[in-house]
């Protein structure tokens, strides 16, 4: 996945480059003992092994859980709708599909409320640790946001309304030229097998209120 993972030769190092690394290797690990902190902590996010699905993912959701879940995120929507920003939003619940982790709006064109979270989920918990996670969005994250899931490596999605049917209460909007790009989609093109729910139907009214407000205002 980094290309610049396999662009070191081993046995092409100088001894004095060999023993600048080594001093460097050392100081590292001292440094690693004092801080009470593992190696692998200290790794590059990117280098870390990617669960392709081997691991155990838990278990899902019930559809109690989901439509709580859905609902707060709503309510995180309506709060940034009325920061002056779009009625999106998404949370982040821990493997325990209770622990709320994280939440978050949309900021801004590029920087929606799924991607926005799944990258601050990425630099703060292990890709171990978040496969077990569900990220929780109140309409279908769009192509860049599905990837954005796919690269954090956030284990399931539930979403509440589709992409498509958010593209019936957007239109052409210049502000929001909504996609059409199944997060399905984006998935099944992967090398992972996230699991997917939406759109739940016991949360749709109370989100497509909020866009049929905000969008034809
Ligand atoms: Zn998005």
């Amino acid at each position: 996945m980094n290309n610049n993972v396999h662009n070191e030769q081993p046995g092409r190092y100088s001894r004095r480059e060999i023993f600048r690394r080594f001093l460097a290797g050392s100081m590292a690990s001292a440094l690693t003992v004092i801080a009470g902190r593992s190696i692998a902590e200290d790794k590059p996010r990117e280098n870390m092994q990617i669960d392709k699905g081997e691991s155990v993912l838990g278990v899902d959701p019930t559809p109690e859980q989901m439509q709580r879940h859905l609902l707060a995120a709503n309510e995180v929507a309506r709060q940034t709708m009325h920061q002056g920003h779009h009625p999106f939003a998404a949370i982040l619940i821990a493997a325990d599909n209770e622990t709320v982790l994280m939440t978050q709006g949309n900021i801004n064109t590029v920087n929606h409320a799924e991607s926005t979270l799944a990258r601050l989920a990425a630099e703060k918990y292990t890709a171990e640790f978040l496969w077990g996670c569900t990220l929780y969005t109140t309409v279908e994250p769009c192509a860049m946001c599905a990837g954005t899931q796919y690269w954090a490596n956030i284990g399931r999605l539930v979403y509440g309304m589709s992409e498509r049917q958010l593209l019936d209460f957007t239109g052409a909007n210049s502000e929001n030229p909504t996609m059409d790009i199944p997060s399905r989609y984006v998935f099944a093109h992967s090398q992972k097998s996230i699991k997917v729910w939406g759109p739940v139907e016991s949360v749709l009214e109370p989100i497509a209120k909020l866009h049929q407000y905000f969008w034809n205002k």
